[in-house]
Parts: structure tokens; C-alpha cells; sequence
């Protein structure tokens, strides 16, 4: 059937943060298409969740080349998206997807080249029916390529039209600052960068990249937010069938050692108190970190979503509530 978004999609509650020192409003909380939008997944399932997100005020949908599985169809599964549901909609998405992991065979299909991104870039498009991206990233660091290639392939990506924004994920903090300064002095500056930033993994502060984006102007976007779903009450009890740990290799059982049991128990028990579930606490404690843009989560049901919308509205934290 037809869709109409909900017309409340901007009263529900969803509030936006600027992206750095840009123009740009993202959402405090954005959708990821990593998994469950894939070829292998059921497309009614991928087609409710983003309908349920743009309803409830979810403007921002990332994505990347190899997203899937297979490679490519979280993009294809975004471009019908486009032909049923979103097309009316273009000019109220910010659309991002990336290059920089293995993704065709050969030579020029991985890393950092402009030989790379220009491919991969036209090929996104086409997936995704879409003649532009709001975003586009190079989406690690590639310690062989000059980093000043990658840097202007995406500044003449720009120029192509082909993006409206760049941005950088996974790079090391002194690459990202001759990012800032490259992009800078070309009048495309780095809109965003993309790394893991949650209550198990506190990486980009420790390295000082938090502090250079508030610095410099540059949002943060945290993916991973909940641990891949063990900052979730998902495995508290045991592992669950349908649970990413039992069905994808990219959550690996050995993660959950007796210790990190014990310390999300510790977790949930805090987020108890304050009267949230572990998922609504651990993003909530994202987005109160300083300079933090949104946290770009993942959901494999429209219910998963709903339950995370609830962090926007929670309370800050005391010092020292959690450590
Ligand atoms: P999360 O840490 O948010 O994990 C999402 C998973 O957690 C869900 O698929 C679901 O798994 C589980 N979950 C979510 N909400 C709940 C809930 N309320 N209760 C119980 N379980 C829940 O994010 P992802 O790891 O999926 O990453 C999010 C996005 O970040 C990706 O889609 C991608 O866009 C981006 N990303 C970028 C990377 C980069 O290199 N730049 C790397 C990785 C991700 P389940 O299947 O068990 O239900």
C-alpha cells in the first residue's frame, strides 16, 4: 500500500543536534543499514523499520557500499525504498554511504584510491536511485594511499555534485587533522566523522578525536552505539536465537566473558534505577558527551527502535552515576 509518512513525524518528540559548525540539523538518534537491510533479510521487515524511523522523525540513513549481504544490497534495498516509499521524501533524508572496505574484486575495489571512490561512488548511485548522496565517506584510513588522493577525490566529488557533504570514519587523529585542513582550505569542510563511541568502548575520547571535532567544527556521529546489542538487555540471560550473536559472525560468542557479563549487569542495574532500559541509558550516555552529534544505531524491529527513541528524552547524568 501507498505510503504517506505520518504528518507528527517532526512533533513526536525526535530532536536534532547541528553537525559541527555546518548548516546541517541531524537527528539526535539515525538509522543504520549495516544489517537487516541486506538481500538475505525479509524486505517487509527492512521496509517497516525505516518507515517506522522516518515517521518518528529519523531523517538520517547511513549506508555503505558492502553493506548486506551480499555486498551492495543494503544499497539495493534502500533504492526500493526510493521507488516505494521515499521518493516524495528526498529533500527531507540525509542520505550517507561510504567507501574504503573490500568490495569488488581486483586491484580497485578497497582502500583509499580516487580510482576507488569515484568508481564506487557512481555505483552507489545507481543502487540507491539516488543522483546524490547528503554524504559520502571515506570509510577507513588507508596507510598506503596518499592521504592527500582520498582527500581531493572526495572534494571533487563535491564539485561533481555527486555529494553534498563529505565526511571520514575510522581515520587515526592525526590524519584527521590534515582532513580538516585539506577539505578546509578547499572550501568543502569535513562535515562529520564516523567512529565507535559507547559505554564498552571509549576510543575516540582516549585518542583526543572527540575533543578535535568540537574543536574544529566537525560532528561526531557514534556508531555501534549499543555494542552491536550487547548494551542491550539482548544477552543478559543467554543468547538468544534470533540475537546477532547466534546468526552473524561479526558478533563473536566469545566476546561475552564472565567479566563483561558482570559489568552490563552492573549497567543494567543503573540504568534500572534511573528508570530506563540498559538500551535508552547506554545511548542517552552518548549523546551527553561532548561533541557528540547522534548516535547512529541499528535495529532489527520497529520495537528495538521505539524503545532506543526513549534516550532523547533522558535525564543527564550525575557524576560519577556511571564510570
Ligand atoms: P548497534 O550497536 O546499535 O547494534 C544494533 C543491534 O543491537 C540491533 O541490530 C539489534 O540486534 C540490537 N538491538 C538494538 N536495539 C535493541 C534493543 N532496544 N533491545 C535489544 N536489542 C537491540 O549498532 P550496529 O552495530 O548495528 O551499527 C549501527 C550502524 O553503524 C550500522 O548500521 C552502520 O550504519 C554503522 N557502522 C559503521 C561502521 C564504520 O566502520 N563506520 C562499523 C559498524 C557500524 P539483534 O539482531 O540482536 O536484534
Amino acid at each position: 500500500e501507498k505510503y504517506i509518512a505520518d504528518e507528527k513525524r517532526y512533533a513526536g518528540g525526535m530532536e536534532y543536534n547541528r553537525c559541527g559548525r555546518s548548516g546541517v540539523l541531524l537527528p539526535k538518534v539515525s538509522l543504520g543499514f549495516w544489517h537487516n537491510f541486506g538481500g538475505i533479510d525479509y524486505y517487509g521487515r527492512s521496509r517497516a523499520i525505516a518507515r517506522y524511523a522516518f515517521d518518528h522523525g529519523i531523517t538520517h540513513f547511513d549506508l555503505a557500499n558492502n553493506y548486506g549481504p551480499p555486498y551492495g544490497s543494503a544499497e539495493l534495498t534502500m533504492g526500493q525504498l526510493m521507488d516505494d516509499d521515499f521518493r516524495p521524501y528526498r529533500d527531507e533524508l540525509f542520505i550517507s554511504t561510504k567507501a574504503g572496505y573490500d568490495m569488488w574484486p581486483g586491484p580497485y575495489g578497497n582502500w583509499g584510491s580516487r580510482k576507488y571512490l569515484m568508481a564506487s561512488l557512481d555505483q552507489s548511485l545507481r543502487r540507491m536511485k539516488i543522483d546524490y548522496v547528503d554524504l559520502f565517506y571515506s570509510h577507513r584510513y588507508d596507510p598506503e594511499t596518499p592521504l592527500e588522493e582520498t582527500l581531493q577525490a572526495l572534494v571533487d566529488i563535491v564539485r561533481a555534485g555527486k555529494a553534498l557533504y563529505v565526511g571520514i570514519s575510522r581515520w587515526p587523529l592525526e590524519a584527521l587533522k590534515v582532513a580538516v585542513k585539506y577539505l578546509r582550505e578547499r572550501d568543502t569542510p569535513l562535515l562529520i566523522y564516523q567512529g565507535r563511541l559507547n559505554l564498552l568502548d571509549r576510543a575516540p575520547q582516549d585518542e583526543g578525536i572527540t575533543d578535535l571535532c568540537e574543536k574544529e567544527g566537525v560532528g561526531f556521529i557514534s556508531f555501534s552505539p549499543l555494542a552491536q546489542g550487547l548494551l542491550t538487555d539482548r544477552y543478559l540471560n543467554g543468547i538468544p536465537d534470533d540475537s546477532r550473536m547466534m546468526r552473524d559472525h561479526f558478533l563473536k560468542r566469545d566476546v561475552l566473558t564472565p567479566e563483561l557479563l558482570e559489568r552490563l549487569r552492573h549497567l543494567n542495574a543503573v540504568a534500572e534505577s534511573r528508570g530506563e532500559t540498559l538500551a535508552e541509558m547506554a545511548l542517552a550516555w552518548i549523546l551527553h558527551q561532548k561533541g557528540v552529534t547522534s548516535v547512529l544505531v541499528g535495529a532489527s524491529s520497529e520495537e528495538q527502535l521505539q524503545k532506543n527513541l526513549k534516550c532523547i528524552a533522558a535525564e543527564p547524568f550525575a557524576d560519577g552515576q556511571i564510570v
